[in-house]
């Protein structure tokens, strides 16, 4: 037992603790509050303590544990709203009014609660680690696969359908010379990653519904992005969007909030959300990581690996998760607080020289994998960032871009000019596009690509003529500039811009998105061979055409042959006007 010689905010220092290990988790004071080991030196231990230290005091005992801070990892887990630590929310709220409770021990799952478990191997199959065992429906949305741990393997001496808590032996698998017990739940240290077979190339698109994201700056399965969100630029409905939309079966949302208010949102919000593919609430596939406000710093940082573990253990049941982090400007605010109590030598800004190296581990742990079970599955990561003042030269901006693939700018003037979703395609990118060549060509077309590189250019091209535009107006500009100037307003009003709130248009497939952009640039090219043998084109504002091509967004997905109406169209409406020249 070990005895508390020093208190600094969060992080606690005790001695007499010979024998701890680092990152073991620890009980601090008589409340038994609960911390990680994050330094050893001698027999002392710096710990950081995820509850609030206010009133803790020298002398008080530190007792070790054994084990490293774990999650538990089993059916149950989808639904819930947990903190830092994998404790319920409603939990630990209820113990204290309003308030977190402190030292408060609230399992993370159900222990009582009974699954129907199906197995799906049978006496004297031979097994090895992460393999399916069987299934529990674990919600209305999801088949829960009861994995056997990975670190067990051998022939099963018997396994049960049946009714079984999480503890309950669900099955007995002989090595030879051991017998192992296997039941559904898995404890699993939060910061190591979960092994599996093979990391597979990230070729196939996280398709989001969202035309702007899709279509220009796209993400795929098991990639990494980041998002900033200056206030009010619609980040909110972002994540919301990305949640209800995207092709991932799981959602894990981790959020650190900063403002009082911002968590509660979350949590009001996330719960009330509907899953747009089966009517029922999203939350039967998220499972929510809450750090509100008066909760210690120091609990972000256990949340962001809490939340990556429960996420990549639902990729190892072969499932797509996406998993978002808002803030990581939060956790990294947290590790330079900590890093200061330990009067570490700060790097830029303050922060610890370790921030690089922290970021990247988290996002190292995204991927597409081949996983143990034989199954493919996939971590995509979102971070959102939120640098003081949308200053992007920070150090956490600077760090995170450097390792993201995707970097969607929301920006502020866009959501004052009412553009939304609020994306700033001038700052964005996306590093996945040449891995997606081939899944667009075997899905989509060859030519969407190609009409992306297009669309993107012609925006491009319009920030720079805006400039020339203001110092002499627009009827300066010759005619090919003008018909420029026309088809990025129509990328802008009728393909970027996205309703999130109309029916139709809050999810566009990447087929219908293809359709849309196709008949955009095709009325470019069109035109603008009419330009170029000099013929007027400005017959063409009243055609049927233009009318087409500001009503694609409301076509539904199941009309989409409209589109080949609408290229035969401007075939006519293009033939007209030459016509009328000859
Ligand atoms: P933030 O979270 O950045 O403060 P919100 O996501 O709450 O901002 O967005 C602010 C407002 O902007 C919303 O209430 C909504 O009216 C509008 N908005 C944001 N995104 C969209 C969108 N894709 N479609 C329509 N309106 C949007």
């Amino acid at each position: 037992m070990g005895k508390i010689i020093k208190i600094s905010g969060p992080v606690v220092v005790a001695d007499n603790m010979l024998g701890s290990t680092m990152y073991e988790l620890v009980y601090v004071g008589e409340l038994g509050l609960i911390g990680e080991i994050i330094e050893l030196r001698g027999d002392k231990a710096t710990i950081q303590v995820y509850e609030e230290t206010a009133g803790l005091s020298p002398g008080e005992p530190v007792k070790n544990t054994g084990a490293p801070l774990s999650v538990e990892l089993a059916p149950g887990l989808l639904g819930s709203i947990y903190d830092g630590i994998q404790r319920p929310l409603e939990i630990i709220k209820k113990k204290k009014g309003d308030f977190i409770a402190r030292g408060v021990r609230a399992e993370g799952l159900d222990h009582s609660k009974k699954w129907d478990f199906k197995p799906k191997l049978k006496k004297g199959d031979e097994v090895s680690g992460g393999e399916i065992l069987g299934v529990v429906q674990e919600t209305s949305s999801v088949e829960h696969r009861v994995l056997v741990p990975p670190n067990v393997s051998g022939k099963i001496k018997k396994i049960e359908s049946g009714k079984f808590t999480i503890d309950d032996v669900i099955a007995i698998v002989s090595d030879g010379s051991k017998e192992h017990k296997v039941s559904m739940l898995q404890k699993w240290p939060v910061r190591k990653e979960r092994p599996f077979k093979q990391k597979l190339l990230a070729n196939v698109p996280l398709v989001t519904g969202q035309r702007v994201i899709d279509a220009l700056f796209p993400l795929v399965k098991g990639g990494t992005a980041s998002v900033p969100g200056p206030f009010g630029s619609g980040k909110t409905v972002i994540q919301h969007q990305l949640a209800k939309w995207s092709d991932a079966k799981i959602v894990i949302f981790i959020g650190c909030g900063e403002r009082g208010n911002e968590m509660t949102e979350v949590l009001t919000e996330f719960p009330e959300l509907e899953d747009p593919q089966t009517g029922k609430p999203l939350m039967h596939r998220t499972v929510l990581i809450a750090n509100t406000s008066d909760m210690p710093v120091a609990a972000r940082e256990a949340s962001i690996y809490t939340g990556i573990t429960i996420a990549e253990y639902y990729r190892d049941m072969g499932y797509d998760v996406s998993l978002m982090a808002d803030s990581t400007s939060r956790w990294a605010e947290a590790l330079r607080e900590i890093s200061g109590r330990l009067q570490e030598m700060p790097s830029e800004e303050g922060y610890p020289a370790y921030l690089a190296s922290r970021l990247a581990a988290f996002y190292e742990r995204a991927g597409r994998v081949n996983a143990l079970s034989g199954k493919t599955g996939s971590l995509s990561l979102i971070g959102a960032v939120s640098p003081p003042g949308g200053d992007f030269s920070e150090p956490v901006t600077q760090n995170t871009l450097r390792i993201t693939k995707v970097f969607w700018a929301l920006s502020a003037t866009l959501a004052h000019r009412r553009h939304f979703p609020a994306i700033d395609w001038l700052q964005s990118y996306s590093l996945y596009t040449d891995n997606l060549t081939e899944w667009y060509k075997q899905n989509i077309s060859e030519e969407f690509l190609k009409l992306r590189t297009e669309a993107l250019s012609i925006l491009q091209r319009e920030a720079e003529l805006e400039e020339i535009v203001r110092l002499v107006g627009a009827e300066s500009l010759p005619p090919k500039d003008k018909l420029l100037l026309d088809v990025a307003r129509m990328l802008r009003e009728d393909f970027l811009h996205q309703n999130a709130f109309d029916k139709v248009d809050t999810y566009t497939s990447l087929k219908k998105q293809y359709l849309m952009l196709r008949l955009i640039l095709h009325y470019y090219y069109e035109v603008l061979d009419l330009v170029k043998a000099g013929i007027p084109y400005e017959e063409m504002y009243n055609s049927k055409t233009i009318e087409n091509i500001g009503n694609s967004k409301m076509v539904a997905e199941k009309e989409l042959q409209k589109f080949d109406e609408f290229e035969r169209q401007l075939k006519k409406d293009v033939a007209k006007i030459k016509e009328a020249r000859t």
